[in-house]
C-alpha cells in the first residue's frame, strides 16, 4: 500500500507524512475511526514510507530493498499484532497466523475485522489480542532492528487487547526503544484503557468523501457511477461498508421504491393500503423490517443534507435514486429519528414488526 493508493483522506495523509518528515511524529500514534475509513491502509502506507530508503516528498519509492519486502509484508522490522482466535494446536498470538494475515491483507487492505475473523475461524468467533502477545511485543522491540533503521509495531483493532495485555505494554508504549514507532488502530477507541489513550497521539480518521468512495467503486467494480454514488452515500463514507452493500444493490433499489410508497401512503392516511403494504410488500422476515426502518433513517438524513449542505448537491443529483423529497426541518427530523429508532428498538425486543411499522406510519403523518 502506497499513499497514492489510499482512497480519499488526503488531508490526513499529508498531516501524517509531514509530521514524520518534520521529525514531529510521536512514538505512539492512535488512528481512531471506522475500519472502512481506511485506518489500516493509511497505517500500511505510512509504515512503508517510514521504512523506505529512497522516499520522495510524496511517497515511498517502491524499488528499494525495504519497499520490496513491504510488497510481501515480510519486512523484519515491521511487526503486526491483530486479533486472533484460540484454536487447538496454535498459540493464540498473531505470529501463528502470519501466513494467513499477509495473504488476507494483500488481497483486501480495506477489509474489516469481521472479514478477518471469518478467514481464520467460524462466523460467530470473537477475535482477541491475548495476553501472550504482550511478552512478544516487549521481546521483539527489545531486540536490535534487523536493518539498523526504524522499527514499527502495528496493533490493529487495539480495543481487542484484553486488560492484561494492555497493562503489560504500558511501559514500552510510554518509553519505546529509540527509532521505534507504535501505530495503534481502533474502531472503538472508547474501549481502550485510559492509560493507553494517554500515551498516544490520537489521529481521528473521518469518513471518506462520498465522491471518492463512489469513484473507487465505479473504477473497481462493474457498477455505473449513479449506483456507486448511492452505495457510497448509504455507506456514509465507509468504504468497507459500501463494498458489503455492493451485493445488496438490488435490495437497496427495492428499499428506495418501498420508501417512496410508504411515505406516500402515510401522508395520504391510506390506512387499509398501508396495512396491506406492510404485510405483503415489506414482509421478508424481521430483519427486512429493521433494514427498511434503517433505510428511512438514512433518507431523512439525506433530505437534511440536501437542504443544508449545498456543496453535496452535485453528488446527490448524480445519484440514481429518486427518493421522495421531504420538506422537513431539524426539529421534525429529530422527532422522526426518535420514532424510527424506537420502532427498531421494539422490533429487536420482539414487538410484532408489522404493528410497529403501522404505528410509525400513523405517527409520520403527524410529523410530515
Ligand atoms: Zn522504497
Amino acid at each position: 500500500m502506497f499513499f497514492k493508493e489510499i482512497v480519499g483522506q488526503q488531508d490526513i495523509v499529508q498531516k501524517l507524512r509531514n509530521s514524520f518528515t518534520n521529525g514531529r511524529l510521536g512514538h505512539a500514534t492512535l488512528l481512531a475511526g471506522k475500519e472502512g475509513h481506511g485506518c489500516l491502509p493509511i497505517t500500511l502506507a505510512m509504515s512503508r514510507y517510514i521504512m523506505c530508503r529512497e522516499r520522495s516528498e510524496e511517497d515511498a519509492c517502491g524499488e528499494c530493498p525495504s519497499c520490496k519486502k513491504f510488497d510481501k509484508l515480510v519486512h523484519p522490522d515491521v511487526h503486526f499484532i491483530f486479533p486472533v482466535v484460540n484454536k487447538k494446536g496454535k498459540d493464540p498470538v498473531s505470529d501463528s497466523y502470519l501466513v494467513e494475515w499477509r495473504k488476507f491483507l494483500l488481497a483486501t487492505p480495506y477489509a474489516t475485522s469481521n472479514d478477518w475473523i471469518r478467514e481464520i475461524a467460524t462466523e460467530n468467533s470473537k477475535g482477541t489480542i491475548y495476553k501472550d502477545e504482550s511478552d512478544l511485543i516487549n521481546r521483539k522491540l527489545s531486540m536490535k532492528s534487523f536493518e539498523g533503521y526504524h522499527k514499527i509495531m502495528i496493533i490493529w483493532m487495539a480495543e481487542k487487547m484484553n486488560d492484561v495485555t494492555a497493562n503489560k505494554i504500558l511501559k514500552i508504549l510510554e518509553e519505546p526503544p529509540q527509532n521505534t514507532y507504535f501505530f495503534l488502530i481502533a474502531a472503538q477507541p472508547e474501549q481502550l484503557l485510559q492509560t493507553i489513550l494517554s500515551r498516544t497521539q490520537i489521529v481521528n480518521i473521518p469518513p471518506i468523501d462520498v465522491a471518492e468512495v463512489a469513484n473507487y467503486l465505479s473504477a473497481n467494480y462493474q457498477i455505473d457511477s449513479a449506483k456507486a454514488t448511492d452505495l457510497a452515500f448509504f455507506a456514509e463514507g465507509d468504504l468497507a461498508r459500501s463494498i458489503e452493500l455492493f451485493d445488496k444493490v438490488d435490495e437497496l433499489q427495492q428499499n428506495i421504491e418501498n420508501f417512496n410508497k410508504f411515505i406516500q401512503l402515510s401522508k395520504n392516511e391510506q390506512t387499509v393500503e398501508i396495512w396491506d403494504f406492510i404485510n405483503t410488500q415489506l414482509d421478508r422476515g424481521m430483519n427486512s423490517y429493521i433494514e427498511f426502518l434503517s433505510y428511512i433513517t438514512h433518507n431523512i438524513r439525506r433530505n437534511i443534507i440536501e437542504t443544508v449542505a449545498p456543496s453535496d448537491n452535485k453528488i446527490l443529483s448524480d445519484s440514481a435514486t429518486s427518493a421522495v423529497k421531504l420538506d422537513i426541518n431539524f426539529q421534525q427530523a429529530r422527532a422522526i429519528y426518535k420514532l424510527l429508532n424506537d420502532a427498531i428498538y421494539h422490533i429487536e425486543r420482539n414487538v410484532y414488526p408489522q404493528l410497529a411499522l403501522f404505528d410509525v406510519s400513523l405517527q409520520l403523518k403527524k410529523m410530515l
